[in-house]
């Protein structure tokens, strides 16, 4: 099915996605970053970051099984390379075994935490997303942790690492990938899900693809964020290198933050990734290697506390939609009863602090229930819509209309006395009388209006105006009472 008019009809379209999604495509993806991460190396395994596990993971969570041949023939393949780079000779065969291995733990890792997540995101609910990033946290570290753990093992037992050096591998091997897996990963399922897939209605569901602030904007902040980071690695760089002022980079939690809370999940993972490889790049051109680690846990640190912040925009964006649905009457976008009253009871204070009068006007439609017998309910929907449109546009900004219930609407006059609420309610009563419903029929209502006492509660102020729309009806309809009976 074609889905043209979907408002978000995939990131980039859902070719990129599509294209990326391409068994041949990932693999030489997988294998530049790779090659990427082996520039980033200050000891044998440990890169500041490996963005391979990243995209492993992302691979896996996207588009489940496929991607596991590709994957595990991209494993072997980096093995010979690493040979290749490092002038290791060793005979093929043992390569193979190594890299086979190696592959099996990395993958076996990566789909095993990969999957879990996707059980939880299919099953989930909206409600759930902190939940979700959470598990995302957690099953990133774990894959990580057993990627590095059977991964050293691997190539111990393939005799490519000494097995007393496994000890001291394994932690920065897992780091590395860590880093890889919360910092990138993000990124690069986002830049797999297409619009239109499972996955992307998923993440639709779960407010993560708002419409976002200019790319200038974005573009700015992020901008911002790196100058910094470079500023405090080059004093860093130039002032002793010193530990301490290579944890100031810690700080830049703060900007990074103010793109969390502001910009779409794509473009809080874009800005994420853009900050790590720039610290992994300045930590190279810098000569910082003595420093990786600080940048390494800072990096990871910002990213998980970025995605675990996504859901507090996301949250908000809920609550306004939740109570934009119950401050409104559904039907005809008036304020509900409750808002209505709410609303009443504020302006009412208001008012009397600046000694401003305020009225009440009630009014029902004339014989509503035969509209709807002779033209349809569709038709007596369409005409309460009227109703508050014509009642809206004849009113002034700061006067409140609200639904009662049924036909029944209220109007509240914010610096009117009786004598301006009388005038407002009988134009509001011919007005009426515009509405066309059917072919021939036009609309009629019976009005009331009070003046709100100084120390009147609105509640009874309601009560008056209800008993003068009571006497309108009973005097026969499409009028207007403004006083009680014995007041006659
Ligand atoms: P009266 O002149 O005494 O007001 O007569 P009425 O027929 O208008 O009677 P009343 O105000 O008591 O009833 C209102 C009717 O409005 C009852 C119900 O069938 C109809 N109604 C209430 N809410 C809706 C709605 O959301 N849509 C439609 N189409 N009709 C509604
Ligand atoms: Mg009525």
């Amino acid at each position: 099915m074609e889905r043209t008019g979907d408002k978000y009809p995939g990131l980039f379209g859902g070719t990129l996605a599509a294209w990326l999604g391409q068994p041949l495509v990932l693999g030489a993806a997988w294998l530049v970053l790779w090659r990427l991460s082996a520039l980033m190396e200050y000891a044998p395994h440990a890169s500041i970051w490996f963005p391979p596990a990243g995209l492993s993971f992302a691979a896996f969570l996207v588009l489940g099984f496929r991607p596991l041949p590709v994957l595990l023939a991209c494993g072997i393949v980096v093995t010979f390379w690493s040979n290749a780079l490092y002038g290791v000779s060793q005979p093929w065969t043992q390569t193979l075994a190594a890299g086979t291995l190696f592959s099996l733990a990395h993958v076996g890792a990566y789909w095993a935490g990969a999957a879990a997540l996707r059980r939880l995101f299919v099953r989930g609910s909206g409600e759930r997303l902190p939940t979700l990033i959470i598990a995302f946290l957690m099953l990133a570290t774990l894959s990580a942790l057993a990627a590095s753990l059977l991964g050293t093992r691997a190539l111990a037992v393939a005799g490519t690492l000494e097995a007393g050096s496994i000890n001291e591998t394994w932690i920065p091997w897992w780091i590395g990938d860590m880093a890889g897996a919360i910092v990138l990963g993000p990124l690069f399922a986002g830049l797999l899900v297409r619009g239109n897939s499972a996955a992307g209605d998923r993440l639709r569901e779960l407010g993560l693809l708002r419409t976002d602030s200019p790319a200038s904007f974005w573009l700015g902040k992020v901008a911002l964020v790196i100058v910094l980071l470079a500023l405090l690695m080059l004093v860093t760089a130039q002032f002793g290198r010193s530990e301490l002022l290579a944890f100031a980079v810690f700080f830049l939690i703060l900007p990074q933050m103010w793109i969390t809370y502001t910009e779409s999940a794509l473009r809080v993972a874009a800005s994420v990734a853009a900050f790590s490889v720039a610290a992994a790049v300045l930590v190279d051109v810098l000569g910082l290697m003595d420093q990786a680690m600080a940048y390494q846990f800072a990096v990871i640190v910002i990213a998980a506390s970025s995605y675990f912040g996504l859901s507090v925009p996301v949250l908000i964006d809920q609550n306004r939609r939740l109570r934009n649905l119950v401050d409104a009457d559904p039907l005809t976008g008036v304020d509900s009863r409750r808002h209505f009253f709410q609303r009443a009871q504020f302006e009412l204070g208001r008012a009397r602090r600046r000694d401003l009068p305020v009225s009440l006007v009630l009014f029902d439609i004339d014989h509503f229930k035969r509209i709807n017998d002779e033209y349809g309910h569709t038709a007596g929907d369409r005409a309460l819509v009227a109703v508050a449109r014509t009642v809206r546009a004849s009113l002034r900004g700061e006067d409140l209309i609200g639904r009662f219930g049924g036909d029944e609407f209220m109007v509240l006059l914010v610096g009117s006395g009786m004598n301006l609420a009388l005038e407002t309610a009988e134009r509001l009563r011919r007005d009426l009388h515009g509405i066309e419903v059917g072919d021939r029929a036009t609309l009629s209502g019976s009005f009331s209006a009070v003046e709100i006492g100084a120390d009147e509660r609105l509640s009874d102020a309601f009560e008056r105006a209800d008993a003068r729309l009571l006497a309108a009806k009973r005097a026969g309809r499409d009028r207007l009472v403004g006083r009680d009976a014995h007041e006659a």
